[in-house]
């Protein structure tokens, strides 16, 4: 079976929200399945640390440029949307990293990004008991072997 759609390789717009910038790419080339990988910059960045134990988001702001030395991501579906989830890897300017969930409110300074459509049966996304968040079903929950 042929899996492997569409590529999109793209600059996204200095000044834009990172992970909205993404997910408007996915919605646009109305890719629902696929993965997402990106390059460059931000001037500044929102990452998350999810605490399981308290089952929330931790925030952290970075007001520094930094560079994006890994976005790595995937597209599917949720609530019948489509969803990017993402995690970045930023540099500071002694090379230092931090990394994390990205979050709204990551700003592009510059990024190259390339989106690789999967014509698969986009995962739905739902809220999950154990984690308290919304991932993709287990193989056994939704009868397919991926
Ligand atoms: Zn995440």
């Amino acid at each position: 079976m042929q899996t492997k759609g569409k590529v999109i390789l793209r600059r996204l717009a200095p000044g834009g929200d990172l992970l909205e910038e993404i997910s408007a790419l996915a919605r646009r080339e109305e890719i629902k399945c696929g993965t997402v990988t990106a390059i460059g910059a931000v001037r500044r960045a929102r990452i998350g640390y999810y605490d399981q134990k308290s089952r929330v988001y931790r925030e952290r702001e970075l007001e520094d440029p930094r560079e994006i030395c890994s976005c790595l991501g995937n597209i599917s579906l949720r609530e019948g949307e489509i969803f990017v989830h993402a995690h970045v890897v930023l540099a500071d300017r002694e090379g230092k990293t931090l990394g994390g969930h990205l979050c709204p409110g990551t700003e592009i300074f510059a990024a190259e990004c390339r989106l690789d459509e999967l014509l698969l049966r986009p995962p739905e996304r739902v809220y999950d008991e154990e984690t308290g968040l919304s991932l993709w079903p287990l193989p056994e929950d939704d009868g397919t072997e991926n």
